[in-house]
């Protein structure tokens, strides 16, 4: 598979349900589908209410539910840290994010496995390109992030890559 650039991204979870408007409340159980089709991905969120009247789409790649919570208060201000986190999202945000592929994969499973974000589904796009459907649990923003398939000899040598770029901060991952 080759790698596009809108094979990645990361979708913010709405503050209201997508059909009636309503906001919703905090420990709020809402459903989400993810649509793909030529203009790339969109996000629906819907309350219970509305859910069972949604039609269909032949478009929709995932359907999962969440729970809404609050946003937290944001973190006080600290020495500014390169973590898996912040690196993963700054290569989403990259530009030449596709040369970043098996890094990408790699930090969102090294994320999965310290439960900051929860796999919800797999899915392979009508092109083939299996992704990952990741959510972020404090947000609930969705992270979509294909499987490069990696073997083990690969695996253990884009670990080694990654290991190197948070060690070495911001200056790595920028160059
Ligand atoms: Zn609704």
């Amino acid at each position: 598979m080759i790698a596009q650039k809108n094979d990645w991204e990361i979708r913010a979870r709405s503050e209201q349900c997508h059909g009636c408007h309503a906001p919703f409340g905090d420990q709020e159980t809402f459903n989400s589908r993810l649509l793909f089709d030529a203009a790339g991905y969109r996000r629906e969120d819907y309350c219970e209410r509305c859910w069972p009247q949604v039609p269909e789409d032949a478009g929709t790649l995932s359907i999962w539910q969440s729970v809404f919570r609050l946003p937290p208060p944001p973190p006080p201000e600290t020495v500014k840290r390169e973590t898996a986190e912040s690196l993963l999202r700054k290569l989403l945000a990259d530009e030449d994010s596709p040369g970043y592929a098996n890094t990408i994969y790699i930090l969102a499973v090294m994320l999965e496995r310290r439960r900051i974000l929860v796999e919800k589904d797999v899915q392979v796009r009508e092109d083939g390109v299996k992704v990952r459907i990741y959510e972020y649990r404090k947000s609930n923003e969705t992270f979509v992030i294909p499987d490069p398939e990696l073997k083990l000899a690969e695996l253990e040598e884009v670990q080694e890559e990654v290991v190197a770029m948070l060690e070495q901060g911001q200056q790595a991952a920028a160059s």
